[in-house]
């Protein structure tokens, strides 16, 4: 394993609040996340410190603080290179709600802090001198690629369920393999994930999604069963991903969360309505949730009307107008992913089939035939039509206007002022 000392080489601000807290008289160390990435030689995303210090003593050994958590005992420590959080030892008294303690109490021993931790490998610390405290044997599950729970694995798991959706996204982002205890815990206390809120839920959900393995993530998760018993009940057949298991592998091919959501979610083969609303009970942000879903509607849109002869150009290009260019880029970009895993039964696999070869064949060259992909970007607007064509603001001249769209959509016409003018009063 490589020098995890060097953490505090490259950062100066880290090695300079631990200096300055022992100077002072307490302990301080490095802990948690940027302890186990340091052993691993893996990029550090933030540093959290603990100490025998209470805030107040924290606060008065630097000159810029915050108290950002002072009910958890957090102070962060502002420098020049960066902020840097700042928590006294504490142990979780009880934990209420399968989630967060009741109450934090403070205390002077750092074996004790570090046994709170979810994961050994979450509960190491490292002092000013770069020797890692390691009272769990963290380094040694790291070196067998083993994620395990600190303590009795029900029990942490029952204390706080989240623990077990973290259970499945470090072990699919870091590639280890679940503890057996642990993971017969995480099958056991699985219901309790009822307990956890929803944004808790998704935004585990996409890390590991978003994250260097979201396939082992998805089987890590169906194995589990976790996703039964969420908070609100999802009204999604997540046991259809095992019938598309190797194509779940082609997901990391695909970069940015957006497309990977739509592919797994476009596997589950449901309308993409009902993606819609799960992804609302998901708490995805409107942005994220509709940027899937419109690559998940352009699919269905494309796939009920076209029916041959209809023509897929047509369709295609009509579809892709009504969901947006970002939605149709995106669905060529999964069904290139997706192409090779066709063959499978079902309505999906029917139109990788049919449509999707020749949409991967031609549908980049016919978005770029698309003059305007909204009526923003009509060469004539409603203002026109009135004063052209004297008509009036309402549901008739809004009509018109997608009426132009359509046919500049289709080339039938060029997106100019004049001729769409000729063909509103023609079509008037
Ligand atoms: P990352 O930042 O990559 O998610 P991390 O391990 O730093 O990983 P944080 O959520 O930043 O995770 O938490 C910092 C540390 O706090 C963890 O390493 C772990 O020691 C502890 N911790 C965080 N959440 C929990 C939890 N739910 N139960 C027990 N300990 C936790
Ligand atoms: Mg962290």
């Amino acid at each position: 394993m490589l020098d995890a000392g060097k953490i505090l080489v490259e950062d100066r601000g880290a090695s300079y609040v631990l200096a300055k807290l022992t100077e002072a008289g307490y302990e301080a160390y490095l802990v948690g996340g940027c302890v186990r990435d340091a052993v691993l030689d893996r990029p550090i995303k933030d540093i959290d410190i603990a100490t025998s210090a209470l805030p107040e003593q924290v606060i008065a050994c630097f000159p810029r603080t915050a108290p950002t958590g002072l009910q958890h005992g957090t102070v962060t420590v502002i420098l020049q290179q960066g902020t840097y959080e700042v928590t006294t030892f504490r142990k979780e008294a009880e934990y209420e709600g399968f989630r967060r303690p009741a109450s934090v109490a403070y205390i002077s021993d750092l074996t004790e802090d570090l046994k709170r931790r979810d994961f050994t490998m979450n509960a190491m610390a490292m002092d000013g001198d770069g020797v890692v405290v390691d009272p769990f044997a963290g380094q040694k599950d790291l070196a067998l690629g083993v994620l395990r729970c600190v303590g009795k694995a029900e029990e942490r798991f029952g204390e706080d369920a989240l623990r077990m959706l973290r259970c499945i996204r470090f072990a699919s982002t870091y590639e280890l393999q679940v503890e057996e205890s642990t993971w017969q815990a995480l099958l056991a206390q699985a219901p309790l994930l009822r307990h956890i809120a929803m944004e808790r839920v998704r935004s585990e959900l996409q890390r590991m999604i978003d994250g260097p393995a979201p396939a082992r993530a998805v089987r890590l998760l169906l194995a589990s069963r976790l996703t039964a018993h969420l908070k609100k009940q999802l009204p999604l057949p997540f046991e259809r991903w095992l019938a598309w298991d190797d194509a779940l592998d082609a997901v990391s091919a695909l970069e940015g969360q957006h497309d990977r959501w739509a592919m797994l979610l476009m596997l589950l083969e449901v309308p993409a309505d009902v993606i819609r609303t799960a992804l609302q009970e998901l708490t995805f942000s409107r942005a994220d949730g509709d940027a899937v879903w419109a690559v998940l509607a352009l699919r269905e849109a494309v796939a009920a009307t076209h029916s041959d002869p209809a023509p897929l150009e047509r369709v295609w290009k009509l579809g892709a107008v009504r969901s947006g260019e970002a939605a149709a880029r995106a669905l060529l970009r999964l069904l290139r992913v997706l192409q090779p895993y066709a063959g499978q039964r079902g309505e999906l696999a029917l139109f990788l089939d049919t449509a999707a070869p020749e949409l991967v064949r031609r549908g980049e060259a016919w978005l770029s035939e698309i003059p305007c992909f909204s009526l923003k970007h009509l060469a004539i607007s409603g203002k026109d039509l009135a004063s052209e064509l004297g008509l009036q603001p309402g549901p008739e001249m809004g009509k018109l206007l997608e009426h132009l769209l359509e046919r500049t959509t289709l080339g039938e016409i060029p997106n100019e002022r004049e001729i769409l003018l000729q063909a509103a009063r023609a079509a008037k």
